[in-house]
């Protein structure tokens, strides 16, 4: 996904950079962003900002309790919700190292 999204050329990447201010009365307009490693501080003129954060489950809570995958998802047995403790089941994100999605998430938790 990252590759393709290199290779588009309508995609600018901006790194080392953290968005201060937003700009725009009803409509967004442009966003202040600082420079991380020099201090800049510059206006990118915008029509539209989504923000998306990682794909991160929170699995600390089970860390060390439960048995997980190489890829940081909780192991379930085959396509079960059943954990390595029995009685606890992993349903959810947590469990899916592909499709972390409502749809998919929700399908878990009645297997
Ligand atoms: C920005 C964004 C956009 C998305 N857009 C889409 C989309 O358009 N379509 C789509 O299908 N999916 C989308 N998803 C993915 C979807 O939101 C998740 O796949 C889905 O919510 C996972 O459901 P879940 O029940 O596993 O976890 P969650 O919905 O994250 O629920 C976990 C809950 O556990 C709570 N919790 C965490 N730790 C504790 C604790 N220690 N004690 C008590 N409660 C705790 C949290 O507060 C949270 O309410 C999006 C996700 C993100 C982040």
């Amino acid at each position: 996904m990252q590759n393709r999204a290199f290779d588009n050329p309508k995609i600018e990447f901006v790194f080392n950079k953290t968005v201060e201010r937003i700009y725009g009365h009803e409509k967004i307009v442009g966003v202040r962003p600082h420079g991380t490693l020099d201090g800049s501080e510059t206006n990118l003129d915008l029509e539209g900002r989504f923000i998306a954060i990682r794909i991160d489950p929170r699995t600390h809570l089970v860390h060390g309790k439960l048995d997980f995958n190489p890829e940081g998802t909780t192991a379930v047995q085959g396509r079960s919700s059943r954990t390595s403790v029995p009685g606890v089941f992993a349903a959810g994100d947590v469990p899916n190292p592909t499709y972390r999605q409502a749809g998919t998430a929700a399908g878990s938790g009645t297997l």
